[in-house]
């Protein structure tokens, strides 16, 4: 959009920045993206999703986790495990849509969590945040029911199980004392503050953070990143969503870990170089990811 005398008005600009991709980080060998979601980014075919995984490892960011968010989703992400040696895939059903949750749904999940390229089961768990503002989001019971089944998979299976949390910290850790929790469990995209952090790191959980963490209002976030021990840390984009600052808003893709990555390891005071090393050696133990 113009205005009268033809220059692009602010808004358009702004507009048109959020569109653009930031640039390349500098270069941090040794990352595992521990949780994007790679058809959501674009990458519905081989060459699509080999695209965003050559653009990832040119800045160091050597393999992903892509997640399922419905059985669509999840169907795409096995299929970006057996294309790229760099892609796992996780599986399940968001839990803004557990109601999808049906027999066929149950006995395809199960059939798909047997593959060796799936690493595990999610993401699953709790979201009060859109109960109340969709009226396609499943209502809170039939999310805690549907995360029950996912974390029984997560046992039966021995994979880790990847969970999603949005505004709903106590009933979250609730449900998962009540079923009991599998032997990995992975807090995707970590929003706690740090008494949750404590009680996760406690419990032996490992804790990830995307983008939030260097936003400029999550001091909170930063305290649970601060208190987290090396070895219960992962690092994640989340992609496209959650672009870490100073590109927030605009889209967001495996290539920007770094980012975060950087700003960890500038909160924790240590070597960005060995931080991430320490972070892709976490994710290839956590999600025990074939030899590479
Ligand atoms: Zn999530
Ligand atoms: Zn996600």
């Amino acid at each position: 959009m113009t205005d009268s005398t033809g220059e692009l008005t602010a808004k358009e600009i702004k507009k048109r920045k959020r569109r653009l991709p930031p640039p390349d980080p500098e270069a941090l060998p040794g990352l595992v993206d521990a949780h994007t979601h790679l058809a959501a980014c674009g990458g519905r075919t081989e060459a699509d999703v080999r695209a965003i995984l050559d653009h990832a490892e040119s800045v160091g960011v050597e393999q992903v986790v892509t997640v399922a968010d419905d059985m669509v989703d999840a169907r795409w992400a096995v299929a970006a495990a057996h294309w790229d040696r760099r892609a796992f895939a996780a599986v399940g059903l968001h839990p803004t849509h557990a109601a999808d949750l049906d027999d066929e749904a149950r006995a395809e999940l199960e059939q798909m969590v047997d593959d060796p390229r799936v690493v595990a089961v999610g993401e699953t768990g709790l979201d009060y945040y859109w109960t109340t503002r969709s009226d396609d989001c499943a209502d809170p019971t039939t999310q805690r029911d549907a995360f029950a089944w996912h974390i029984d998979l997560a046992k039966r299976s021995g994979k880790a199980l990847m969970i999603h949390n949005r505004d709903a910290d106590r009933d979250l850790l609730d449900v998962l004392a009540a079923e009991g929790a599998p032997e990995t469990v992975v807090m995707h995209c970590f929003s706690g503050d740090r008494a949750i952090a404590r009680e996760c790191v406690d419990l032996g959980y490992v804790l990830s953070f995307s983008g939030t963490v260097t936003f400029n209002n999550s001091g909170e976030l930063r305290e649970a990143a601060l208190l987290t021990p090396d070895e219960q840390l992962l690092v994640e984009t989340d992609a496209p969503f959650l672009t870490p600052h100073p590109y927030r808003g605009q889209p967001n893709q495996s290539y920007c870990v770094p980012y975060t990555a950087r700003a960890l390891a500038a909160l924790r005071g240590v070597d960005d170089h060995e931080l991430a090393h320490t972070l892709g050696a976490n994710a290839r133990r956590i999600y025990k990811f074939p030899l590479r």
